[in-house]
C-alpha cells in the first residue's frame, strides 16, 4: 500500500470518483468538497508541488485542469470556477502529491476569498518588485 493518498487512489488501492484520466493524468471528486463537484487534478507519477515538477509535468496538469473546468462548467452549469494550487505546509498543502482543485462556482455560493482586500503599500510594492527582478 502506497505511502501517499493520491498515489493510493493511481493504484487503485484507494477508491475514487473519477472524472476523467488521461494518459498522465487523473481527475477524481474531492471527498471535501468546497462546492459542487469540486475536482481535483494530479499527476499519475508522484511530484510534491510547483516547486519539485517539472515544467513539463506542471503545464499537463494544468492543461488537464483546463479539461475538467470546461467539463463542469458544461455539465453543472457553472457560472465561474476558481482554480487552487496548494504547495507545501505554508502554503496550506495538505496532501503532499501535486494537485489542482478545480471549483465550480456560482454567484452568491458563499465562498469567499481567504485574504483581506485591501491596497499594498506603494514602497513596499517598489521594494519587493527590486528584490524578485534584481
Ligand atoms: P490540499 O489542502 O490542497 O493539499 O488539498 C488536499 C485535498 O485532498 C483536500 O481538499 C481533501 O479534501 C482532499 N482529499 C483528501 N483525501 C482524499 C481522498 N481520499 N479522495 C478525494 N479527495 C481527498
Ligand atoms: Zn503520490
Amino acid at each position: 500500500m502506497s505511502e501517499c493518498i493520491f498515489c493510493g487512489i493511481v493504484g487503485g488501492e484507494i477508491p475514487s470518483r473519477k472524472v476523467l484520466e488521461t494518459d498522465s493524468c487523473l481527475a477524481f471528486l474531492d471527498i471535501f468538497p468546497a462546492n459542487r463537484g469540486h475536482t481535483l487534478v494530479i499527476p499519475k507519477r508522484h511530484v510534491l508541488d510547483i516547486h519539485e515538477a517539472d515544467a513539463d509535468t506542471y503545464a499537463d496538469v494544468a492543461a488537464t485542469a483546463k479539461k475538467v473546468a470546461d467539463i463542469l462548467q458544461s455539465k453543472l452549469n457553472s457560472e465561474g470556477t476558481t482554480i487552487f494550487q496548494m504547495s507545501r505546509e505554508a502554503g496550506w498543502q495538505t496532501v503532499f502529491h501535486l494537485h489542482m482543485h478545480v471549483i465550480p462556482r456560482w454567484s452568491n455560493d458563499g465562498l469567499h476569498k481567504p485574504w483581506d482586500i485591501a491596497p499594498g503599500n506603494e514602497a513596499e510594492l517598489d521594494q519587493v518588485l527590486q528584490q524578485i527582478t534584481k
